[in-house]
């Protein structure tokens, strides 16, 4: 994202970073707000759209926040009388503009398109406008607006919220043209305010403001005061569209042929609410695939806004494939365990129907389990298609960058991706676990976020969502910069995380800092694969780094004592590290009193150290960690949710992937 600012004294145009203000070379600026000066009113047209007056109401609210004072907003023709003596063809005094009315009519926005914005300050008024939709645009060059007067919304909670106080505030003169945004789907909270903790209202509301605010287009319900939203469909499918129920008696050939016989249900696995036949489809048949295109067509054909869904043709949760002869002869002989060459000849089929059907509906195909890796016999995918690309497991090393040279699980990532963006597809989307769902402890993602929502540009990808399970506490700084990243990927990193641990840290923004920065450091600097979830990330704490963070916490704790705003927001801070303490005890007493177990999953191949005593810390560790209350949203975690599996997995059984040998190896330093 980049904006041109055009100054008022000259034709020089300028490509700044978005998150610089302008600069104005003639030293104009627009006095705002003055001790001694009347208030500017906020005009909004006599028609405003429902986004444009949540702009005038966003922006009135912070005003007043900032200055303490009542700012008021008036439709301009049909408003107050003092304001618009007859014949007066503008307004007396400093004044602000938002949206589209006979005030803002001499701007040409025939060009904008639904997340651009144009902001204009003279040292008379300040405009702020959207596209011709009249959609979220406004709001968005609202929020530019509070921003650059130093307005952050670091938590969805009012607490989290950082605006100045301030008696005076002024605005460099110039035109400020926003550019349509690098990512045209950006997600950082798409589970909500919390996954696994069910939320207040309040807190969801709170959650889709903040989200709004960092403008994030996906994780809110659509209202028509947010200005619309993107809807990507990425659901497993195959199993909603083609029922067992409906369908299975008539024509059981649709259905898998698992172990010799067509199946409803999978009988070797448990019936899973994400996935209830336990099983995929026989994608080879023709009637099948027509049955499943109509009923996308069925899906696409009256909706309106083709531009922001797409509908999902994903198969189900990761389980098995048909078995039958046709579907087996859609597959790479070469790489028969690989299911892509099937999945995107099938949709393919699908993808041709229905742009017949309804042009412009786009599809969104998972690459995901079996058939992550792009095919190698289907050269060309329906340009219909938008890939979201799961990148989990052995997809994704946290601790190194995405175009590290050296041997690391990235190459292939960075292949693949290369590879899905020359099959044709109108767009890739990414979808991310940089979010602790088998981690609750600190998980210093920032810089690595940075890298990949940067680098991805170069691979045609044009979305992003992160599968968020959100520990607000521990994991609050990573939530913030992903969706700051996301809208602007070319934030100015190092400034923005100043501001952060000087703003929401007040007193201890120092020792946060060093704390903040050594974790970052320590994921850098970190041997062993650390990926999808944070699986890896208890090997970073060691007794010594345990130490050294702890001086940091401590002082910082001393540093806050008498205030109660930033005690509260170290208080989830604090609790993140005391998780990561009571693992590093835990991993010391696995090196101490622990037995050599061979790995059931890996015999001869995997070795941990099992320990009664740990077993019974880490129960102790749950309990610990379920003792804290929703209110301050510090853990997203309930009684035996899964992510609580791969962290036993993880801690107790050394099973995170890429960590086979002999634990007692990876203890050393325990
Ligand atoms: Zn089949």
């Amino acid at each position: 994202m980049h904006r041109i600012w055009i100054p008022l004294v000259s034709i020089l145009v300028m490509r700044a970073a978005f998150s610089s203000g302008p600069v104005c070379e003639a030293d104009e600026k627009l006095a705002l707000v003055r001790p001694d000066q009347r208030l500017p009113v906020i005009f909004l047209g006599d028609k405003e759209s429902p986004a444009e007056k949540f702009a005038a109401q966003e922006l009135k609210a912070h005003l007043q926040k900032m200055t303490g004072r009542d700012f008021k907003i008036i439709r301009w023709g049909g408003g107050e009388p003092s304001r618009m003596p007859a014949g007066t063809t503008k307004p007396q005094g400093v004044y602000i503009a938002i949206g589209h009315s006979e005030l803002t009519a001499s701007i040409d926005i025939s060009g904008l398109g639904k997340e651009q914005y144009l902001i204009d300050v003279t040292p008379q008024r300040l405009i702020i406008v959207g596209g011709p939709d009249r959609l979220r645009g406004v709001l968005y060059g609202v929020y530019d607006v509070l921003e650059q007067l130093g307005v952050r919304w670091y938590r969805p909670e009012p607490w989290g919220e950082h605006v100045p106080r301030e008696d005076s505030l002024t605005l460099p003169s110039g035109r400020t043209l926003a550019e349509p945004p690098d990512y045209e789907y950006r997600s950082t909270l798409g589970g909500g305010f919390q996954r696994y903790r069910q939320p207040t209202v309040e807190q969801s509301d709170q959650a889709s403001l903040w989200s709004v605010r960092n403008r994030l287009n996906f994780d809110f319900e659509d209202e028509p005061r947010f200005g619309g939203r993107m809807a990507p469909g990425f659901d497993h499918i195959y199993y909603q569209l083609i029922t067992v129920e409906e369908y299975f008696d008539q024509h059981p050939e649709y259905f898998c042929l698992y172990k010799g016989k067509r199946r409803r249900v999978n009988p070797d696995d448990a019936v899973r609410p994400s996935n209830p036949t336990g099983l995929q489809l026989c994608l080879s048949n023709p009637g099948l695939q027509e049955l499943f295109a109509e009923k996308i067509i069925a899906r696409a054909k009256h909706r309106v806004n083709l531009d922001s869904v797409t509908f999902s043709i994903s198969p189900n949760d990761a389980c098995p494939f048909c078995e039958c002869a046709e579907c087996r002869s859609m597959d790479d002989p070469a790489d028969p365990e690989s299911m892509s060459n099937r999945v995107c000849a099938f949709s393919n089929i699908v993808a041709r129907q229905v742009a017949r059907a309804v042009p412009g509906a786009r599809l969104s195909l998972q690459a995901y389990s079996a058939w992550t890796k792009p095919p190698t016999i289907v050269d060309r995918i329906e340009p219909n298609i938008v890939i979201h690309l799961c990148l989990i497991n052995q997809w994704a090393d946290y601790t190194r960058k995405l175009n590290d040279a050296a041997p690391n699980w990235n190459l292939e990532t960075r292949n693949a991706i290369a590879r899905w963006k020359q099959l044709g597809v109108s767009a890739v989307y990414t979808y991310e676990y940089w979010s602790g769902y088998a981690w609750q402890g600190p998980l210093p993602l920032v810089r690595t976020m940075a890298d990949r929502i940067r680098h991805y540009r170069e691979f045609n990808i044009r979305g992003i969502y992160n599968e968020s399970h959100p520990h607000w506490g521990p994991q609050g700084l990573d939530l913030y910069m992903c969706a700051k990243l996301l809208w602007n990927p070319d934030l100015n990193l190092d400034r923005e995380l100043d501001r952060y641990y000087r703003n929401y840290y007040g007193p201890a923004s120092a020792p946060m800092k060093s704390y903040h920065e050594a974790l970052m450091g320590a994921l850098d600097e970190h041997p062993h694969p650390v990926h999808s979830g944070g699986r890896g990330m208890h090997l970073i704490f060691t007794p010594q780094r345990v130490a050294s963070l702890n001086r940091h916490i401590a002082l910082a704790t001393e540093l806050v004592e008498d205030q109660p705003l930033y005690k509260r927001r170290l208080h989830g801070v604090i609790a993140g590290y005391r998780f990561a303490e009571r693992v590093c005890e835990i991993l010391k007493l696995k090196k101490r009193t622990g037995k050599e177990v061979e790995m059931p999953d890996w015999p001869g191949r995997g070795y941990y150290l099992h320990s009664d005593q740990a077993e019974r810390e880490y129960t102790k560790l749950l309990q610990w960690v379920r003792s804290f209350s929703t209110g301050d949203a510090v853990f997203d975690i309930v009684p035996d949710p899964p992510h609580l599996w791969y962290l036993k997995e993880d801690i107790l059984e050394n099973a995170p992937l890429g960590f086979l040998g002999r634990e007692s190896n990876l203890l050393k330093e325990f």
